[in-house]
Order: C-alpha cells, then structure tokens, then sequence
C-alpha cells in the first residue's frame, strides 16, 4: 500500500474517535465495541493495515530522530485490562527502540508527593526528536485522586488549596502545560482504551483461569470496578476539560484488541505525517565535505 493511500485510510478512520472539542463530547457516544464496520471477512485486511502502519511509523521515527527538532509524547490512560501494555506493544514493535522511551506511572513515591503533580511527568518527557509513551500519566490526578479523595491528603497540600474546584483547577492546568509543550515542539497526543465493565470482566476471569496470566491478576483491580460509575465520570470530564486541536484525544474502543491496535496505530501515522518530516537537508558546503570525505576514504 502506498503511505498516501495508507495516512488517508488513517485519517478517515479515527475521525470518530477523534476529540478536540471537549465540550461537545460524551462518553456513551462512543461503543466499546464499535470496530468501525470492518467485520470478520474484513479482519485480514486490518491486519495488513497494522502491518503497513508500523513499517511507515518505523521510518516516520527514523526522520523524526534524525531531524532531531519534534517529538512526540503518547500518553494511555485506561481502566484495568484495556489492553494498554499490549497496544504499546504491537503498535511500536518496529521503531528503533533507541529512540522511545515509554515511562510507567504508578503510584507516587515519597520524593513525587514532595512536588507538584507535575513534577514526575515533566522529568520524564521526551528529548527532540524522540517518542515518549507514558503509560498513565498526570491524568491519574484527576482520575483515581478525584475517585478516592483520600489519596489527596497524603499529597500534603496547603489546606487553603483543597477546595471543591481543585479537579477543575487541575484540569485548566494541564490543558494549559499540553499547550506549553506543544508550543516547545512537543506533539501531544492522548488515548483512552474505553473498554466495557461486561469485556473487563471477561479478561478478569481469563487472568484467573489461564496460569500463564494469573500473574496479571490483582485483587486491588477487582476493586476499582466496583467505582466503575465514578471512573467513567472522571474519565468525561478530564476528557471534557483537555481535549483540544493541539492536544486530542482518542477515545478508543477497546473491546477488540485488534481494533485498538488499528485506531492507536493510525492516529500516530496521522500526527507524525501532519509534521512533514524530512531527513535534514544537505548544505552545498556540507555536500563539499562529504565529497572530499569519500575521495579520502576511495584513496586510501
Ligand atoms: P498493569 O496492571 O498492566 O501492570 P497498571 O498501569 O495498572 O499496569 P499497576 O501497578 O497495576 O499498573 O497500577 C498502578 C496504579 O498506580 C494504578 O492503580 C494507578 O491508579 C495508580 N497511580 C498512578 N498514578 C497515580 C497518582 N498520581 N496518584 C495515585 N495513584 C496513582
Ligand atoms: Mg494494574
């Protein structure tokens, strides 16, 4: 498939999936197990998609490294057993690893809750012309903190600060960093694996049933779904507050991890192709160079 033809398909494909206007979004929009008309017969045909896909953001990384001016942060904020780790996996499987890093957010250390909730992301974002993936992020603080406030009173706060607006205010701040990091050159791009609570239960059970996945299974998950409501709630207005055109969300039916896969794969196609990335340009005096270098060399 020609990359033309390939970012078009892109294009079309996440448009419904596609936030940059919080306000008119809502979840129920969005089926968890939509997969964009492309049924059964269809499925080898996403399949070369994917594959196609990753080849071209292997090159599209390999401009972006090289032009060393952009880069690109991907951050996956789901539910538990939405397939994030696997999404990662699959659609980054051919980039050079030397030039993505994916950071993992849990729970905040000490030293963490000893600054803003900025603090540990901003440290860990992508250098120019790298890809960085946060799997969760600083959106945890207006997700599993706005769902169980407790977690606030061990970030040790100013009493005067922690008032009823504090996720609101948290959400007009991130707005304005992603703004901030756009600005510097860093293209922001934001996924929520919006799987249903009857497939999440589904993958709980196989975690318990299959010994090769018990591994995946925590008790603690089993309770966090029991704030499934909460969650979903948490999840429309962070996604309400932050989605913007510099700054998107998508909004990913995750009940099809091959869907997933599909939408999280083409939406980096479509950012990486929209910076028209080019492998920097040769100076007649560099070409000069390299001329006289390759004489030298064929001399020897
Ligand atoms: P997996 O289960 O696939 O390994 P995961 O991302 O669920 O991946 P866990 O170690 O299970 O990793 O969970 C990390 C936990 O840390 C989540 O429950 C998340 O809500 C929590 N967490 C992340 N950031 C924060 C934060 N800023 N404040 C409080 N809790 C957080
Ligand atoms: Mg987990």
């Amino acid at each position: 498939m020609a990359s033309n033809d390939l970012v078009e398909r892109a294009r079309r494909f996440i448009k419904p999936f596609r936030v940059t206007d919080g306000e008119k979004f809502r979840l129920k929009d969005i089926d968890p197990g939509d997969t964009g008309g492309i049924d059964g017969e269809r499925k080898p045909e996403a399949k070369e998609m994917l594959q196609a896909g990753v080849e071209l953001l292997a090159d599209y990384q390999d401009m972006l490294y090289a032009q060393d001016r952009w880069s690109l942060l991907l951050v996956f904020q789901a539910m538990d057993a939405a397939g994030k780790d696997g999404a990662i996996k699959h659609v980054m499987s051919g980039v050079n690893p030397q030039g993505c890093q994916v950071t993992s957010f849990k729970q905040p250390g000490p030293q963490e809750l000893d600054h803003d909730f900025l603090w540990r992301c901003n440290a860990a974002l992508p250098e120019r012309g790298r890809i960085g993936i946060f799997n969760r992020s600083y959106y945890e603080e207006v997700l599993v903190v706005r769902v169980h406030p407790e977690i606030l009173e061990k970030q040790r706060l100013p009493k005067e600060l922690v008032t009823d607006d504090i996720f609101d205010e948290r959400c007009k701040d991130i707005r304005r960093y992603e703004k901030y990091l756009s600005r510097n050159g860093t293209v922001v791009r934001k996924f929520f694996l919006h799987v249903s609570k009857d497939e999440q239960k589904r993958r709980f059970l196989e975690r318990l049933e299959n010994p090769e996945k018990n591994w995946k299974f925590s008790a603690a998950d089993v309770r966090e779904r029991g704030h499934w409501k909460e969650y979903m709630h948490a999840y429309e207005q962070a996604i309400r507050a932050t989605a913007t055109e510099e700054a998107p969300w998508y909004v990913v039916p995750a009940d099809n991890k091959w869907f997933t896969r599909l939408v999280v794969a083409a939406a980096i196609i479509d950012a990486m192709d929209s910076l028209k990335l080019h492998y920097p340009i040769v100076s007649d005096a560099q070409r000069a160079e390299l001329a006289k270098a390759r004489a030298s060399l064929l001399a020897e």
